[in-house]
């Protein structure tokens, strides 16, 4: 019989166990390392580890869509809720070919640490479809979303899980599951989506307010370091919802944003990039590498361009031990989820570069969503200045109790943003006890 094993807390325990089914996910398996290094930090009872290491519901769907020309396809979905301890779960729903179920999964543990984090009142969600949206018409979309919404309609709710855009997703694609949501339950319900357009209960800000949220913590992090913004030179990869918006506000507070990359490819200009001009050319669908005014370089040089703040503003496990000694910045602002795999962590961990990571530099998108969600609830709107202002009061507070938890317990920005989270849930979890 094999030995019982004493946990660091001194109670016969098993360790926490792997979940099968998403063991082969690098980015579920860097989630749970990330947790597993914070638990041993924060010395976490080995019950609630447990519990945290596993997300509380997994919904995969089938969504047959009738395509334009005739044919019917199939696509796969999925919904993951990690925990709702706290309240309802949040989290995004993202439209990508790799979306896979531990991917989902991996998004909603973080989304969990990151509503932790900002003291909001809901566990963390993630959903997704495997699909490639700059190859469907809206129409497609349209029904593939709707569908969507139908066959998780047994795990959503106001009190249940609320969803908001994410990768591929926008506000249209809100407006359509609160449609299909509100004919299926026979009344209006703003509040079962966030994100969604201004006219159907949509928060003022909320496009912006990941964007905003970044450069509110970048502007800490550039204070702490004595450099100025006129000084300073930036470079953003990712140029959707959240990367545009950084690249629009570093260029109006005088940062020159020296190369962008998206999708179709990067662009360069020592000399900084016409913000303004690039979005007008990339909303009138030309591609961003067509932009008249800069030289087209190869997207891996992207990352790796010297300047004071890069913020990757894409995809997951874009920095890693391959590229992680080559990252020239002063600040690395993680506007997407899990850019950063564990072993360039370390890499960077030894190196001078102020890291703001995902859970709190992001965190922006998921308090306006809050913002928004207890305004449709309430029937009440706030305006533009009562959103920022909100906004930038939660996301310093949130900054500077990272910062002070880092300095006095000589953690890592990464290990004292999640720590802060993983207690927050830890000790709700603890004081309802475990049912039955
Ligand atoms: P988006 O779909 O609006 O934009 C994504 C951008 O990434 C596009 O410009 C796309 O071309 C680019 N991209 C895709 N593949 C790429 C690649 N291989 N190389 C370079 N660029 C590539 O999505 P978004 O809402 O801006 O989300 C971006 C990131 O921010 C995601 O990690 C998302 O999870 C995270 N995030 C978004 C929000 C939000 O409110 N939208 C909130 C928190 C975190």
């Amino acid at each position: 019989m094999a030995a019982p094993v004493v946990t660091r807390n001194g109670v016969n325990e098993k360790p926490h166990s792997p979940v099968p089914v998403f063991e082969n996910s690098p980015t579920f398996s860097m989630a749970c390392r990330q947790l597993e290094v914070v638990a041993e930090q924060i010395d976490l009872d080995n019950g609630v580890l447990e519990r945290l290491s596993k997300p509380k519901r997994a919904l995969v769907v089938s969504i047959p869509v009738r395509m334009d020309d005739g044919r019917t396809e199939g696509f796969i979905g999925f919904r993951v809720q990690h925990s709702l301890t706290s309240g309802p779960s949040k989290g995004g729903l993202r439209y990508h070919p790799s979306v896979d179920l531990g991917e989902v999964a991996a998004l909603a543990m973080w989304m969990s640490w990151k509503c932790g984090l900002m003291n909001l009142p809901f566990g963390g969600a993630k959903g997704g479809v495997a699909c490639d949206p700059a190859q469907l018409t809206k129409g497609e979309l349209e029904r593939l979303t709707r569908r969507f919404a139908e066959e998780v309609h047994v795990v959503i709710g106001p009190r249940m899980d609320v969803m908001a855009p994410d990768l591929g997703t926008d506000e249209q694609t809100m407006a359509w599951i609160m449609d299909t949501y509100s004919m299926n339950v026979g009344y209006a319900c703003p509040e079962i989506v966030t994100g969604k357009p201004v006219e159907l209960g949509g928060c003022i800000g909320r496009r912006e307010a990941t964007g905003r949220g970044v450069v509110y913590c970048v502007i800490e992090a550039l204070k702490e370091l004595n450099q100025k913004w006129t000084e300073s030179t930036a470079v953003v990869q990712g140029f959707g919802n959240v990367g545009s918006v950084v690249a629009q506000e570093l260029h109006l507070r005088g940062v020159r944003v020296v190369a962008v990359g998206d999708r179709d490819g990067s662009v360069h200009n020592a000399k900084g990039l016409d913000i303004p001009s690039l979005i007008k050319h990339v909303n009138s669908g030309r591609s961003l590498p067509e932009f008249g005014q800069a030289e087209r370089i190869p997207p891996e040089e992207l990352l790796t361009i010297p300047c004071t703040i890069l913020v990757p503003a894409a995809l997951e496990r874009v920095i890693t031990k391959a590229n992680a000694s080559k990252i020239k910045c002063r600040v690395l602002a993680e506007a997407a989820n899990g850019p950063t795999t564990p072993e360039a962590d370390t890499i960077l961990s030894d190196s001078d570069i102020y890291l703001i990571p995902d859970v709190l530099c992001n965190a922006g998108g998921v308090t306006v969503s809050y913002f928004e969600w207890v305004q449709d609830i309430q029937q009440l709107w706030w305006n533009e200045t009562q959103v920022n202002q909100k906004l930038e009061e939660l996301m310093l507070m949130a900054f500077h109790q990272v910062r002070n938890v880092a300095r006095k317990r000589n953690f890592t920005m990464r290990t004292a943003a999640l720590s802060l989270g993983i207690q927050k849930i830890a000790k709700e979890k603890s004081r309802r006890g475990l049912f039955p």
